[in-house]
């Protein structure tokens, strides 16, 4: 039975939202086709448990792979195989680094179309069509597929969506390929800055080459710890590369895409490098001492004026509002 496939990233024993976000969409997807959503499971010694709570997220069927977790290339053999044996029209994934490298690089091992940066996908006449946001935002462009078709969200654009039921689980050999292996995952762990998950978080306060020096950084995070709850700090790319800030946090098109309830930039330009990685966030606040910046061309509330003045008197502002 043709079916949609998606990859599911664990680490620590739990899954990430946005995978189960691609599952759900997957699930949701499959039922109006008449089919099934299948997950991919990569790791070592993935337990049952694990694996088949996917199926209160749509998938029917949870494929257990034994290989490295985490690392684009050993998923890609894993994905291309299990398209071609059991026939999946279609393999979905939520977006993100990994999600962008292994969709790529699945679409050319299969021979498939690939889409990226896909906001809603669609079933017509029996069949997915992706839409993606073009120019700027400013049109819709839509993706039919003659084949096998790869579908990649923008990060967070799939909701996660929890049910009932639990799914099969059914263990694949996958012969690596060479260069799978070379690549080894030495250590996934916590830098600084990337203790919160920047994708994942509510509130982000962004900083840029306006604080002046590294130490600016050190009063977002006072911000970000202020506002509490799911707050990170992030960057851009100009501070990253000057080691103010580690890469983890870098937001843009050679970064992360985030979509927080609240993005505040302080010091950001708005360079369309950045812009493509935050225009999803719900709210736009900027502070830049320059009236012109083009950061206020796509911001919902915009403050000029020095952030070393109005960053310290946020802080104030946001532990009075919460009483301390
Ligand atoms: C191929 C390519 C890929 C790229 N990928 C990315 C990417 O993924 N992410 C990314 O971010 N960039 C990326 N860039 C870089 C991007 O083009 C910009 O150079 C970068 O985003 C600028 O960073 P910035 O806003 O911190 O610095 P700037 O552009 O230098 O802006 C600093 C801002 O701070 C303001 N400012 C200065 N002092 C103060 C003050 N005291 N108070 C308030 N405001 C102040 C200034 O008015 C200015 O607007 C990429 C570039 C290329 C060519």
């Amino acid at each position: 039975m043709p079916g949609i496939l998606t990859y599911a990233l664990h680490y620590e024993g739990a899954f990430n939202k946005n995978s189960l976000g691609a599952v759900s969409e997957a699930g949701k997807l499959a039922q109006q086709l008449g089919t099934e959503a299948h997950a991919v499971v990569v790791g070592e010694g993935i337990p049952d448990d694990l694996a088949s709570q996917l199926g209160a997220y749509g998938a029917t069927k949870v494929f257990r792979v034994e290989g490295p977790e985490g690392l684009a290339q050993p998923v890609i053999d894993a994905m291309a195989k299990i398209m071609t044996d059991n026939g999946h029209d279609y393999a979905l994934f939520g977006g993100g680094l990994l999600g962008f490298e292994i969709g790529a690089g699945l679409a050319a091992r299969i021979g498939a179309g690939v889409t990226m940066e896909v906001t809603q996908v669609n079933v017509e006449d029996s069949k997915l069509v992706a839409e993606r946001p073009i120019l700027g935002d400013s049109s819709i462009s839509e993706s039919r597929y003659k084949g096998k078709g790869i579908i990649i969200g923008r990060l967070n654009a799939f909701e996660m969506q929890q049910g009932e039921g639990t799914a099969t689980v059914e263990d694949v050999q996958v012969e690596l390929s060479p260069w799978s292996t070379k690549a080894k995952m030495l250590k996934r762990g916590e830098q600084r800055g990337a203790d919160v998950d920047i994708e994942g978080a509510d509130i982000l306060i962004a900083g840029g080459r306006g604080l002046g020096k590294p130490e600016g950084f050190e009063t977002l995070e006072e911000l970000a710890g202020a506002f509490g709850g799911n707050s990170a700090v992030a960057a851009t790319r100009a501070v990253v590369d000057a080691g103010w800030y580690p890469y983890a946090a870098q937001i843009g098109q050679t970064g992360k895409t985030v979509a927080p309830k609240l993005y505040l930039a302080a010091g950001i330009s708005g360079a369309i490098q950045h812009k493509v990685g935050m225009q999803s966030s719900e709210n736009i606040v900027a502070i830049n001492k320059d009236s012109n910046a083009p950061i206020f061309e796509f911001s919902d509330l915009g403050i000029v004026g020095d952030l070393n003045k109005i960053v310290p008197k946020l802080i104030e502002a946001v532990k009075a509002k919460k009483g301390g």
